[in-house]
């Protein structure tokens, strides 16, 4: 009997991984890309213990994986010229393996997206580019695509990847409009500077009004971003034309200290985008179709998880699929019903705690005033210490499974 078809909606960074799994566990995957080919869009990634620890999963994965890790995770502070460290955590990947089981692992997004690409394909997963789902029809066994070059084709259940501006949530739920945080980022990729050299360092810098991330991505290279509130700004990871990457190279943010201003002046491919995210749906499925990734949460990035929450999507999909419909057998609707409706239950409420927790994040980022700024400045100090935090840092990381059940 042939394998059962799914399609999956979408070739950024879930929708390979997902269809790699698939492929392994039995089914017949294919994915649909809306652009034409892999580009060069997006800054970085840092992929944290819980995300490593689903991609584990596909063998040989992590040993290709074109990404660094930081040593020390140094969060400072620099406020009317005067600059102090408030965190210095050693993060180095003996010390995080020993706690967590990963390391963390920051990723240029180009990188990562090609290598989960050419591990889908070398895994036997088509991928067809240059096709735009716009319309979806379910019936009692299966469901038709419609892309918007006219081709269609039917699979036994969808799984939407595609992301904040996903065509397959509006098609389940209705469109409406994402949520600007109010908050933009530039960002970059530069040498690292002559004040991190020797040292593998992540850094977080607060200021008044701005915030700024760094973090390895290959030996002798940063990518960093900086947070601002700012007016809304399009969320295309497009590069600033080259005047407008001078203005920033030279602009007030040049002057940071740290290593942070030799980041900004000799930051290329500098990008801007605006940060939006998505009010909490009251479900994540209809019969056939599913969303997965930033199509069900898509979240602002300050702290770090869309790409690993997706993963841990990814996991929990898989799992259920195997418990319910262990022969990679045609599901019927009531089964896909089940497994959608304990992966809906078990993610929803987690993922929209994270998404709020990040939009909280960033408006700490880039609280203005001096005596403000000292006050979030002690909360970043005293976190450290604090158990219930790293508590709940130790089971984010520990997620999304203990021994696999996929
Ligand atoms: C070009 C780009 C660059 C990014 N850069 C960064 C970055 O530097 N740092 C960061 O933290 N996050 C970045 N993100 C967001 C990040 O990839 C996601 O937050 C996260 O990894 C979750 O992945 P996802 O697969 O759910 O969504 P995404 O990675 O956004 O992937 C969604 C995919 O679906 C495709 N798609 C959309 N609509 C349709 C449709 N109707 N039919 C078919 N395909 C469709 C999109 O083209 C995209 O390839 C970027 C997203 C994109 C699209």
């Amino acid at each position: 009997m042939a394998n059962i078809r799914v399609m999956v909606v979408g070739a950024g960074i879930a929708g390979p991984v997902l269809a790699t799994f698939l492929k392994t566990r039995g089914y017949d995957p294919i994915i649909y890309e809306r652009v034409s080919s892999p580009g060069e869009s997006g800054l970085s990634h840092l992929l944290q213990p819980n995300g490593l620890r689903v991609l584990s999963l596909i063998p040989g994965l992590l040993e290709q994986m074109p990404g660094h890790s930081p040593d020390r995770m140094i969060y400072c502070s620099s406020l009317d010229g005067k600059e102090d460290i408030l965190v210095d955590n050693d993060t180095s990947p003996d010390t995080m393996r020993e706690q967590f089981g990963f390391p963390l692992m920051g990723v240029r997004r180009a990188e990562l997206h090609r290598l989960l690409i050419d591990t889908a394909e070398k895994h036997g997963v088509e991928i067809k580019w240059g096709h735009q789902a716009i319309e979806f029809e379910q019936s009692e066994d299966a469901v038709q695509v419609t892309f918007a070059n006219g081709v269609k084709d039917v699979a036994s259940f969808v799984v939407g990847c595609d992301g904040l501006h996903s065509n397959t949530r509006i098609a389940l739920f209705g469109k409406e409009k994402a949520d600007f945080t109010g908050l933009v980022q530039f960002g970059g990729l530069s040498p690292t500077p002559a004040a991190l050299q020797g040292n593998s360092v992540l850094l977080s810098i607060y200021g008044n009004g701005r915030h700024m991330i760094a973090y390895p991505v290959v030996e002798g290279k940063h990518a960093w971003a900086i947070t601002t509130r700012e007016a809304e700004a399009k969320e295309d990871w497009k590069t600033q034309n080259v005047e407008q990457q001078d203005e920033i190279r030279r602009g007030p943010l040049s002057a940071w200290g740290f290593g942070a201003g030799e980041l900004v002046k000799t930051g290329q491919k500098i990008a801007k985008y605006g940060l939006y995210d998505r009010p909490e749906l009251k479900s994540w499925f209809k019969g056939r179709i599913v969303l997965l990734g930033d199509a069900a949460h898509p979240t602002s990035p300050h702290l770090g998880q869309g790409a690993n929450q997706a993963f841990e999507d990814i996991y929990h999909i898989m799992r259920l699929l195997k418990k319910y419909n262990p022969s990679a057998g045609q599901p019927s609707t009531e089964l896909l019903s089940q497994v959608f409706t304990d992966y809906q239950d078990l993610r929803l409420l987690r993922t929209s705690e994270l998404v709020r927790g990040a939009r909280k994040q960033g408006e700490a980022r880039v609280v203005e005033g001096i005596d403000a700024c000292r006050a979030r400045d002690e909360v970043i100090r005293a976190g450290s210490n604090d158990d219930a935090a790293k508590m709940a840092q130790y089971e984010l990381f520990s997620g999304p499974f203990k021994d696999s059940e996929m």
